[in-house]
């Protein structure tokens, strides 16, 4: 039996009648986490994770009839059980499983393996068919510890600070910015956001996150204050006179597409920052293992070169096609509205 399958609104649920992070309005939607090309709005009814609450009611405008279930706790809709198991990829994330007669699917949404100290862990579930996403599936992408990766940003910004300078890093609002701005050294400097992440990073405090103070670039009077400091904005801030109040700085990005010499060239800024919250090739190798499925769909990102290495060693994958496209090299996507 098929139990999720494509369908112009969205992964559907056949015997739920339900939607997996449909991209047009429905009935019922259950989502997988807050990130834009997996959250829309419009929809009459949506069951999120507990713990992803706060983003997903900020995400949603907090329109439509919202429920929330934890982390291993199961529900029932329609006769169809669900239930979610983090992610490891944002606040809140979730993989969702669902059983109906014996036969049991998994969507994984967005997920990686790397320790992440702003969310819960990835948890494999054992599932008769697996959907997995692939957005770097390709074996050239294999992270840097993050212990690593972050020491290298903490001596980038202690010499800025030694040279006066301002240090900018442009990372997505949801997720990736909390998770630098935990992962630094705190005590190099101040931490100011962007007013796209402090909204965000509030979601996150009050959902019990423990991060370090931040500001918000526009309550600060005098400028001198930013000399020496670390500011995080979202991508769509790069490149627009809202960054011209840092006055002398060095900027970054943040993103698994640095991976790429001509993306970190397109990008035109002085540090490409390799962090991602997706999966790398290992991890996504070692999280569909871990699922003991028969049957493994792809979607999102490199489909095709991970079916076919999954074919290659006999595995029964195949691809599927859906609408998630935060992540491609190419989108811009606007107002820190995004995906990797
Ligand atoms: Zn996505
Ligand atoms: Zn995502």
């Amino acid at each position: 039996m098929r139990l999720i399958k494509p369908t112009e609104r969205g992964l559907y649920v056949e015997p739920g009648d339900f939607y997996i992070d449909p991209w047009l309005p429905v009935e019922r939607a259950v989502l997988t986490h807050a990130h834009a090309d997996h959250t829309y709005r419009g929809s009459k009814n949506y069951l999120v994770s507990k713990e992803g609450e706060r983003l997903f009611r900020t995400r949603l405008y907090n329109e439509g009839n919202i429920e929330t279930l934890s982390y291993g706790k199961s529900t029932t809709i329609n006769g169809v059980k669900v239930s979610f198991h983090p992610a490891g990829h944002v606040l809140g994330s979730a993989q969702i499983r669902v059983e109906y007669k014996g036969e049991v699917w998994v969507a994984s949404g967005d997920y990686k393996l790397t320790f992440d100290p702003t969310c819960a862990q990835f948890e494999p579930v054992k599932c008769h068919a697996f959907i997995t996403e692939a957005t770097f599936g390709l074996p050239i992408y294999r992270w840097t510890k993050p212990e690593i990766l972050f020491e290298e940003v903490n001596e980038w910004w202690r010499g800025n600070v030694e040279k006066g300078k301002a240090t900018v890093i442009f990372a997505y609002s949801l997720g990736k910015a909390q998770r630098i701005m935990k992962s630094v050294d705190h005590s190099i400097g101040k931490i100011f956001t962007h007013g796209a992440v402090e909204r965000l990073t509030r979601d996150y405090r009050e959902t019990g996150v423990d991060l370090p103070p931040t500001k918000y670039v526009g309550e600060v009077a005098d400028k001198k204050e930013f000399i020496g400091s670390l500011i995080i904005a979202p991508p769509s801030a790069q490149d627009t006179p809202w960054t011209r109040r840092f006055g002398a700085q060095s900027t970054g990005f943040a993103s698994g597409w640095m991976r790429i010499r001509g993306a970190r060239r397109r990008r035109a800024v002085d540090r490409g920052i390799i962090l991602s919250d997706h999966a790398d090739w290992d991890e996504l190798l070692t999280a569909i293992n871990a699922t003991e499925a028969e049957q493994i769909w792809v979607t999102h990102g490199s489909i095709d070169i991970l079916v076919r290495y999954l074919q290659s060693i006999g595995k029964d994958a195949r691809p599927l096609e859906t609408k998630f496209v935060g992540d491609a090299p190419e989108t811009e996507i606007a107002d820190g509205e995004e995906g990797d």
